[in-house]
């Protein structure tokens, strides 16, 4: 057989381990998860009664159409500038088959979202990393990397994993100057999380740009990841695009039709977003007090400098029934957790705080 030879050395995705498995494999009877920026709230109720129906013989309405309206209303942008996925992984990926030819340029940050890469590979796309900048994006670099081959610039705001963002002015300033050759995907995973009058939500933006895709999801705040379905919404020329690369049935009925409940209980999102400012808040103060250094965190994760090769961190963590998520390359000391309830907020901070001072008497 001959597959692309761009592929066959691609890593298959490891995800974040388990907690049946942690718990079968270290005889543990209690284990948290903090490794995939789950909701640990789940989702909402209205949203889980929506799905009952919707287990049929039927096959989805492959546009959304119900939920495309709803959700058009809701951001107050036109049906025709929504497009859906299976997860927003699945607008990477439509985004990646519709824009690249092999030696096409791409344009990222260093490090960031795993998924924009991997994607720009499959496609034979030439990948041009450009190093965060104390965690954050460069936008100056970035936009100083544009030639006439580049296709797709990415931009996560806020940054998985740093959890960084690039505020309004930054990224304003940097999309007036991106020509017009050149589309911007600007990842909005973790929006929904902030309050912060500097931070620029993509889609107030898109009327002044016609090569910008915004891409969000149900799997973060909404805490629908189960169900894989996210969205990008931009001009309808750029959603056409997606439109024509895109699985006649790409989205379950089920999905469709969470997402849509979801949307409408907006109270169960305003409760999530204040009990993870309250984790993050006490997460950071909590390292504050240990003297260790973090990145500012705007998502539901906080990524933080351990002092120690993060692997040892993680694996000494799971033993205490802890897991979170290490190996980032450019960041070898650093782990990062992302934030659950209180009790378990706290339950990891008892476990990281023996972990460091273990490692500290054995040296
Ligand atoms: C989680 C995540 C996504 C998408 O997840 P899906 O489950 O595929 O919707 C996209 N971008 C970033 C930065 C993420 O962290």
């Amino acid at each position: 057989m001959q597959p692309k030879s761009n592929i066959v050395h691609l890593p298959v995705y490891q995800p974040g381990k388990p907690v049946e498995d942690v718990k079968r494999e270290l005889g543990l009877s209690e284990v948290i998860k903090l490794a995939s920026n789950e909701n640990p709230f789940g989702c909402s109720e209205q949203a889980k009664a929506a799905i009952v129906n919707e287990v049929t013989n039927i096959y989805p309405d492959g546009a959304a159409v119900d939920l495309t309206n709803a959700l058009a209303d809701y951001l107050g942008v036109q049906s025709n500038q929504i497009v859906f996925g299976a997860g927003s992984s699945e607008i990477i990926l439509m985004a990646a088959r519709a824009f690249f030819v092999p030696g096409d340029e791409t344009i990222m940050a260093d490090e960031t979202f795993a998924q924009y890469k991997h994607n720009a590979k499959v496609e034979n796309a030439t990948i041009i990393e450009v190093p965060l900048k104390d965690g954050k994006h460069d936008l100056p670099a970035m936009l100083a990397k544009v030639t006439d081959r580049t296709k797709i610039i990415w931009v996560c705001n806020p940054n998985n994993p740093t959890g960084t963002i690039v505020g309004r002015e930054e990224l304003v300033q940097f999309l007036d100057q991106v020509p017009e050759h050149v589309l911007v995907v600007l990842d909005e995973a973790y929006c929904e999380f902030l309050d912060n009058p500097d931070f620029p939500d993509g889609i107030e933006l898109l009327p002044n740009y016609r090569n910008l895709l915004v891409l969000r999801t149900f799997s973060k705040i909404y805490g629908l990841a189960a169900l894989r379905i996210g969205y990008g919404v931009g001009h309808p020329d750029v959603i056409r695009y997606i439109n024509q690369v895109r699985e006649p049935f790409n989205t379950s009925r089920a999905a469709q039709a969470a997402a849509k409940a979801a949307v409408a209980d907006q109270a169960f999102i305003d409760f999530c977003r204040t009990e993870n400012n309250k984790g993050i808040a006490y997460l950071s103060e909590q390292f504050d007090r240990l003297g260790l250094s973090y990145f500012p965190a705007h998502g539901n994760f906080i990524m933080v400098d351990t002092g120690l090769p993060s692997p040892q961190v993680f694996d000494a963590l799971l033993r205490k029934g802890v897991i979170v998520r290490p190996g980032w390359a450019c960041y070898p000391t650093y782990i990062r957790v992302s934030i659950g309830k209180e009790e378990e907020n706290r339950k990891f901070l008892n476990a990281f705080e023996q972990v460091l001072q273990e490692a500290a008497v054995h040296g």
